[in-house]
């Protein structure tokens, strides 16, 4: 396997890196507290740059928005542009760049493709991913949100939860139960439903950051026409095992890169409270769970690489790509924790009062990465799937 970029692709990382410079030159500080309706202006702002300097669907075709590119391309593109996604909250629209538009490309008619992909492209719309339920989770398909056909449209009846930006989204990817089937998930059809129709109501939930990124989503005689359907009626589960697989994707590229920017900013902490309090950088427990955080980081870059070497090579990644979602989300819990741990008595202080470090910014981090262990696949499910799959264990 080799890691190493060619002459022509690190061509192109350096216009890449220069043209993200000079279009997007200031600073900012890190402490997250904008409204999701600021967050999603931003976000529009920064996408339609993106795509008007042709760095938007790097891998789709220039008839839909895309640039044409290659794979390679692509992840380069992920890595430099991590720290600008980031600023500019590209993760308000999650479900339309990794879920919607992967899914809408495999799965769609040549009309849905022309009719959602250059406006997620460019920014226009937001998606968000509806497939979870109260009683649907883990168990995705029990999923109960039924919908009745009439004619030519689908009147949805139910509730989703646990939508992330539901809230600032223009678009939802929804499931739907069109059949009491055994098995379950054979009687599932995938819906694009647009979210701002009548008898839709979103209710945003409260979460243990303050914040409220998540949403439930009522459906009360919503209709939704059949040319909205994604795949056949009755097949959507195979539809939506793309959509999980796409999910996660190159995404370990870019969380690797993402990463490496939260680890120089644990050095900074680590180097400003040495200053403020005389131990951390000299105290070697400190230097270990650094050293220690650094290697599985490393490892965790690794892995990532190695999926997406094999997607280059035409592979899909398979069930060891559960270790990287393990890794990852122990990863978000073990950088908040020792940065924290760190602080010694400012380490409880959330808030931006004197007596907090770096604004409460970790605190609020560790908060938040509590659900990185449920979201996208609990941990005891990456747990099960490596037992079984990877190292051949029997079902418990
Ligand atoms: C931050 C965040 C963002 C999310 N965003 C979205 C979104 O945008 N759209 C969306 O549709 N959903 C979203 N979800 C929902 C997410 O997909 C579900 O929370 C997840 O699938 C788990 O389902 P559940 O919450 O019903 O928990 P459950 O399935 O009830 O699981 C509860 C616990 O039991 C464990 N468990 C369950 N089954 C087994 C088993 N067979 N063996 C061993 N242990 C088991 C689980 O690992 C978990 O720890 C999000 C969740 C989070 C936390």
């Amino acid at each position: 396997m080799d890691f190493s970029f060619s002459e022509k692709n690190e061509h192109y990382r350096a216009r890449l890196k220069g043209w993200l410079k000079t279009t997007f030159p200031h600073e900012k500080s890190y402490r997250d507290n904008k409204t999701i309706e600021e967050k999603a202006s931003l976000y529009r702002m920064y996408q339609k740059k993106l795509f008007e300097g042709g760095y938007a669907g790097i891998r789709y075709p220039k008839s839909l928005g895309g640039a044409d590119g290659t794979l390679t391309e692509e992840i380069i593109t992920m890595e430099e542009t991590a720290p600008y996604a980031r600023r500019f909250f590209q993760n308000v629209n999650v479900a339309g760049l990794s879920m919607a538009l992967p899914t809408i490309f495999m799965a769609g008619t040549q009309d849905q493709k022309e009719s959602y992909i250059t406006n997620i492209l460019d920014g226009t719309h937001i998606w968000a991913q509806a497939f979870s339920e109260p009683n649907a989770g883990s168990d995705l398909a029990s999923l109960s949100l039924s919908a009745n056909k009439e004619n030519d449209v689908y009147v949805l009846n139910g509730q989703k939860i646990w939508s992330s930006y539901a809230q600032a989204a223009d678009y939802g990817l929804v499931l739907v139960r069109t059949l009491n089937s055994k098995p379950k998930h054979a009687g599932i059809t995938y819906l694009i439903v647009d979210l701002k129709s009548k008898g839709i109501t979103i209710r945003p939930i409260k979460q243990n950051t303050g914040n409220s990124e998540l949403n439930e989503i009522f459906f009360d005689d919503v209709s939704v026409s059949v040319k909205n359907r994604l795949g056949k009626e009755n097949e959507g589960w195979k539809v939506a095992l793309g959509t999980l697989g796409f999910e996660r994707g190159l995404g370990d590229v870019r969380d690797a890169a993402n990463f490496r920017m939260l680890f120089k900013q644990l050095l900074k902490t680590a180097i400003a409270l040495e200053n403020r309090q005389g131990y951390v950088v000299t105290d070697s427990s400190f230097k270990k769970e650094l050293a220690d955080l650094y290697i599985k980081m490393m490892v965790h870059r690794c892995l990532g690489r190695k999926s997406a070497y094999q997607i280059i090579k035409g592979k899909i990644p398979g069930p060891e790509s559960s270790i990287n979602k393990l890794l990852w989300a122990e990863l978000h819990h073990e950088f908040s924790e020792t940065a924290i741990s760190m602080q010694g008595l400012a380490g409880p202080i959330n808030d931006d009062s004197v007596y907090s470090v770096d604004m409460g910014f970790w605190q609020n981090y560790l908060l938040m990465a509590l659900g990185l262990s449920i979201g996208g696949g609990g941990t005891e499910i990456q747990k099960n799937i490596i037992a079984e799959r990877v190292l051949g264990l029997p079902r418990s």
